[in-house]
Order: structure tokens, then C-alpha cells, then sequence
């Protein structure tokens, strides 16, 4: 029986395989201090089955001992409307708009109304959109794995994108192979607490006095490599913020807000059980140097299989693509696809003043402080964007 406890949560990603599989329906998932959700086995109805451990990606992780990948490519979408509004490259658009093409059903992570994530479904090209940018929180999965089981059981094509956790435990649970299936993973810096999302957003909207109607972790203002926080408002306004000076984005940069698991992650690997893994290609020029980097985004894509493989063809026309050397990849843009981020020290001193009831912004002046020369420099970037200053400043560094 899973077992998750103040001692080892560290031993649960949160993917809800184990709530899924459960025959006796006793396993809920059940928000801690922190925001992250656990399960909670109801003892009386268990009947010691084993199923839920079965299924668990962390107690039976098949990333670990999968082979070395062998190709991967450097992909931009034809679509250029579609690249400014991905994070990279928009590679994962071309994914899913293949597979609708086949008249299949995809999975990813969308906001809801009020801006929280979660995984929901796709039918059209117009509702892809919702799945679109990185959202660096982690996502309710809900019953998305039982919903995926009905379609595939009932011969739908599927796509399932998501963190490599998510889809280790899509996998797991499903328990056989689905020829119906295509899971793309990404290179994960670990997940981010909801519940610090949900205490910056009534920061933020306490602050501008304004609900948010709008947010965007890599809003591409002033270009992909300078990418923002950008939140509009109600109200006509809008917060404009990177990586230094966003409470946010600050807090999970700095390892202080990530799941407890994402930072021992045993799926952490080059070889993955997806069929395509992708992630930032933030140096484009250093592996295809006839590529000029004009700061719109491309993404990494490395295959994983032979189902990869042939959807990766099949989407020829609606990208750009080079070869590229995985190893090289993987050692400059994706590290965090082999490495954990450090635990910060004051991890626990953040969540106990965030739940004492202390607004995110004094909690990140006491634990993580935002420099200022970041503040001063931040309030500058738009005129340093503008004047070309910004991409000189970039290219020097
Ligand atoms: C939490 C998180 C951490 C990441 N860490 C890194 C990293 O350290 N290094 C790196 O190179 N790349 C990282 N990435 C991947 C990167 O940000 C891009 O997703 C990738 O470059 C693909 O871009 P795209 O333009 O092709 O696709 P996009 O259109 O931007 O979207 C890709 C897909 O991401 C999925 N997605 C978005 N948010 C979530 C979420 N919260 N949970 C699960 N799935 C989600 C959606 O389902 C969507 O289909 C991370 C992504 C996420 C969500």
C-alpha cells in the first residue's frame, strides 16, 4: 500500500497513477501545507492489492538503465504566430496538430478560469492554443489517466504531453503497451508549488487592484532569451517581469518552491520511455552555425522511439528542422535533463512564512532578496530591448 508521510514525500511525484489504478476507489489525492497533492489511502476499504505500488514511477522507474538516445534535431514551426506564442520553438504544436490530423485526442496543461493548471483535452487546432507557453506549476492531473485509458481502449489516437513523472506514470498505469499512444516529455526543472502560484497571483492582484485576465511565464517581449512573466490585468494594466525580478519566477529559479520529489527525480535521464523529449535550444548557433539566432526560439527535440520517430516524419512540413549531436544538446541546453536543481536552504523557512499569512513579496525580500541592480536593470529592459542594447549586452555574455 503507497504510504506517503511528512518523513518521505520526496517518494511521490504526485502523477495520481496510484489514485487511478485503485479497484476499491480508496486512494485520493489530497493537498499538503505546501500545495501539492498526495495520496490518501482509506485503510478501512484497501484490500491490500499491491496495484498502487505497481504503478508508481518512483518505486518502479523505468527511465533508469533505458539506452542513450541517438538522434535528435533543432525544430522551428513554419507558423511563425505560433513560435512567438510557445516557449522554444513550437515544436510541440506540430506534434499535436499531426496527430488531430489522424483525428486523434490530445492531453496537456492549460490554465482554468482563475488561472490555476491543470491537464485537459484538445479536439481542435483552435483549442491547442490553451497548451501553448510553459506553465511553471505543477499540474492537476485529475482523472486524465483514466479518461486516456477509455479513448485508447476505445482505439483512439492519443497524445499526452507532459513531464517526464507524468508520463512514467501515464505508462506505468496503463500497465501495456498502446500503439495508439504518443507521449511527448519535457526536460523538467522540477514543478513549482500551486499554491505559491495561487498566493502571487493574490499578491499580484491585490497590487494592481485588478483581476488577471491574462498570464504568460514566457511572454517573449523582449525576445526568447530575455523571456518574462507577464501578467495583464482587468484593468488595462500589466506586470512585465523576468526571471531576477519576478517573486515568481525568482522563487522557482532560486529551488525554493519545487515538489520535494523533483529534487532527488529518478526520471531524470538522456533516454526516456516517451516517444520525443523537448526542451529549450537556447544556443542554436553552437550546434548548426550556418543558423543565424534571431531570438525567436527553437526548440530540442531528441526521438525516443520508433513511434517518435515516424510522427517526428510525418510533421516534415509544418517545420524546420536540423540534426543535431544529442550529447552535445544535452550537455549545453539540457542539463536539467540529467541534473536535479539544488535545494534551497530556506525552503522550509519560505513555507512557513507563506502559510503564517506574509504576502510573497516580503517572503522573497526575507529568504531569496531580489538584488538591486536586477530591480534598476529590470526597470530599464524595454529601452534597453528597444535600442538593441539588450541583444548586444546578450551576446557579449
Ligand atoms: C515545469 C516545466 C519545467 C521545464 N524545465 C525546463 C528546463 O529546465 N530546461 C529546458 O530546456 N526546458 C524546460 N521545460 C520545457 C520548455 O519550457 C518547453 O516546454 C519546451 O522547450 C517545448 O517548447 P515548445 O515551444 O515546443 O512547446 P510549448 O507550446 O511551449 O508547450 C509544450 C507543452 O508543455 C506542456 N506543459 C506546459 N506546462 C506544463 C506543466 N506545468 N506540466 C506539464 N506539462 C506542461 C503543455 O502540455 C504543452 O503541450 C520545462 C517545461 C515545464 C512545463
Amino acid at each position: 500500500m503507497i504510504n506517503i508521510t511528512d518523513n518521505n514525500k520526496n517518494a511521490c511525484c504526485g502523477c495520481t497513477a496510484c489514485a487511478c489504478i485503485c479497484p476499491k476507489r480508496c486512494i485520493t489525492m489530497q493537498e499538503d501545507k505546501e500545495g501539492f497533492k498526495y495520496p490518501s489511502v482509506d485503510k478501512e476499504t484497501c484490500i491490500k492489492c499491491g496495484l498502487c505500488e505497481k504503478v508508481c514511477p518512483i518505486i518502479n522507474n523505468q527511465t533508469n538503465g533505458k539506452d542513450m538516445p541517438y538522434t535528435a534535431y533543432i525544430v522551428r514551426n513554419n507558423d511563425p504566430e505560433i513560435v512567438k506564442n510557445s516557449s522554444s520553438g513550437g515544436a510541440v504544436t506540430a506534434f499535436c496538430e499531426e496527430i488531430l490530423n489522424q483525428n486523434g485526442i490530445i492531453f496537456g496543461a492549460a490554465y482554468d478560469k482563475d488561472f490555476n493548471v491543470y491537464h485537459s483535452s484538445a479536439e481542435t487546432v483552435q483549442d491547442l492554443s490553451k497548451f501553448r507557453t510553459s506553465k511553471y506549476v505543477q499540474s492537476d492531473l485529475g482523472n486524465t489517466f483514466s479518461d486516456i485509458k477509455k479513448w485508447l481502449d476505445s482505439g483512439r489516437i492519443v497524445m499526452f504531453s507532459g513531464t517526464p513523472c507524468q508520463v512514467e506514470g501515464l505508462v506505468n498505469f496503463l500497465r501495456k503497451p498502446y500503439d495508439n499512444l504518443f507521449t511527448v516529455d519535457l526536460v523538467c526543472h522540477g514543478v513549482p508549488s500551486p499554491f505559491v502560484w495561487k498566493k502571487y497571483r493574490e499578491y499580484m492582484e491585490s497590487k494592481f487592484n485588478s483581476k488577471i485576465t491574462y498570464a504568460n511565464f514566457r511572454e517573449k517581449t523582449y525576445g526568447y532569451h530575455s523571456a518574462n512573466l507577464t501578467l495583464r490585468f482587468a484593468n488595462g494594466k500589466r506586470s512585465v517581469e523576468n526571471t531576477n525580478t519576478d517573486y515568481m519566477l525568482k522563487s522557482y529559479f532560486d529551488g525554493i518552491c519545487s515538489r520535494p520529489s523533483c529534487y532527488s527525480c529518478p526520471s531524470r535521464s538522456a533516454g526516456r520511455i516517451s516517444d520525443l523529449t523537448v526542451f529549450d535550444c537556447w544556443n542554436v548557433t553552437r550546434y548548426v552555425p550556418s543558423v543565424p539566432d534571431d531570438d525567436k526560439g527553437y526548440t530540442a527535440v531528441i526521438i525516443q522511439s520508433e513511434k517518435g520517430k515516424k510522427l517526428f516524419e510525418s510533421i516534415s512540413d509544418k517545420i524546420t528542422k536540423y540534426e543535431a549531436d544529442v550529447n552535445m544538446l544535452l550537455q549545453t541546453d539540457g542539463k536539467m535533463a540529467l541534473q536535479n536543481p539544488e535545494i534551497h536552504p530556506k525552503r522550509k523557512e519560505y513555507f512557513e512564512m507563506l502559510n503564517s499569512g506574509i504576502t510573497i513579496d516580503k517572503v522573497v525580500k526575507n529568504t531569496i532578496p531580489v538584488k538591486t541592480s536586477r530591480k534598476i536593470f529590470g526597470k530599464f529592459r524595454g529601452t534597453l530591448y528597444k535600442t538593441g542594447i539588450l541583444k548586444l549586452l546578450k551576446r557579449l555574455k
